[in-house]
């Protein structure tokens, strides 16, 4: 018989396997007499949290969870890849629980844009995806710009009712809770534990906001269509910004291509001669080409001239898929979920990209 073992923190079913995973515990730990799982040994030892991926199912019922209690959700959202980090079912969960929408990661966009611009933009967005925020918050939680603000803003809105923070995985949310774990607990001096959430395995870390209530760190789900989950280790530390992203403008002519890297490629089929403005980490190389020589480039030259992916990443990544976007609306980004976007400012321009299998493709409003 195999024997399960559980974590004296929190109670979750070890496994050594996925570091990423509910319930990891490196293997020297198993020897030990009580094993405590990595989250919960962080948790107490560093006071820090760290995420774990969770499944849709337990997901979907700490959404349901939070729906039936009388709460303040914190929805955090990656603001250099909305779309992809965005929940897409949250408000049809959450019931009529007030929700404070955070933008993080605002050290990426360029200066130039004024907070303001971008926090209408996101208000605009959220009522598009069905969402409406009773307030909508851009922060850094790597530089604590906003972080202050937020923490006020939550303590008004909450009335004395208890908090949940809910986000995708990479959106910042452990650098986000770390940094409230500071704000709060300098108020309560109280220590922050686990409390188990009814009808899961799982258990929220509970940072205690005063006598009677608490913010909860939810797990983070994993949004599929995220390139995180298509690439390897090299090409995601490239294509992940971590400073200012500076904006890149082309010229193009129809019938000319641009590579990212080996990443991506876009089109320019159609519209006479137009600028077109790419926002993608600094350190991604862009490539111009003519679209007809496009495929025999990228058949010869991926992972080499065009990377990433590196040449030992080139086996295991996936085909490029076509889609094609007819640009109708001045000012339209076309958005490569954790890759950027494109920025096309009059309509009436024919284009196609090509992304990784599995990683989306969309149009929206101009963010910038
Ligand atoms: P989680 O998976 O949502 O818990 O996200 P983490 O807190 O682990 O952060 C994911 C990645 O985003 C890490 O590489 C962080 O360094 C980075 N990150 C988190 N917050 C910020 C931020 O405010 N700005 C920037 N540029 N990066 C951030």
């Amino acid at each position: 018989m195999i024997e399960v073992m559980k974590c004296v923190g929190c109670g979750v079913t070890i496994q050594t396997e996925n570091t990423k995973k509910l319930g990891y515990a490196p293997p020297s730990a198993l020897e030990k007499e009580e094993v405590i799982c990595q989250r919960c040994f962080r948790l107490k030892h560093y006071n820090e949290i760290q995420d774990v991926e969770l499944t849709d199912d337990d997901f979907l019922r700490i959404l349901n969870g939070i729906g039936q209690t009388d709460a303040l959700v914190i929805k955090i959202v990656d603001i250099f890849d909305f779309n992809g980090s965005w929940l897409p079912g949250l408000h049809r969960f959450i019931g009529n629980n007030k929700v404070l929408l955070v933008g993080n990661k605002s050290d990426l966009i360029p200066k130039s844009v004024r907070p303001e611009k971008m926090i209408h933009w996101m208000k605009y967005s959220a009522k598009q995806l069905g969402l409406k925020p009773a307030d909508v918050f851009l922060i850094s939680s790597a530089k604590g710009h906003g972080i202050r603000q937020l923490a006020q803003a939550i303590d008004e809105h909450r009335e004395g009712k208890d908090v949940y923070v809910v986000g995708c995985t990479n959106v910042g949310k452990s650098t986000f809770i770390n940094r409230m774990i500071k704000e709060f607990s300098e108020e309560t001096n109280n220590v922050i534990t686990t409390s188990h959430f009814p009808g899961t395995t799982l258990d929220l870390i509970d940072i205690p906001l005063d006598e009677t209530s608490s913010m909860y760190d939810t797990p983070g789900i994993i949004n599929h269509h995220q390139m995180a989950h298509f690439v390897g280790k090299h090409s995601l530390k490239i294509i992940t910004p971590t400073k200012e992203i500076k904006a890149k403008t082309f010229q193009l002519n129809e019938e000319q291509t641009l590579f990212f890297g080996g990443m991506a490629r876009f089109d320019y089929i159609k519209g006479g001669r137009r600028s077109f403005v790419c926002y993608v980490s600094n350190q991604v190389n862009i490539h111009r080409t003519k679209l007809e020589k496009a495929d025999e480039l990228y058949r010869e030259h991926a992972g080499e001239l065009l990377s990433p992916p590196s040449p030992e990443e080139l086996a295991n990544f996936p085909e490029l898929i076509r889609h094609e976007f007819m640009i109708r609306e001045p000012k339209t980004d076309i958005v490569i979920s954790g890759l950027g976007w494109i920025t096309v400012n009059e309509a009436g321009a024919k284009v196609a990209v090509h992304v990784p299998k599995g990683v989306s493709a969309s149009l929206r409003k101009s963010l910038i």
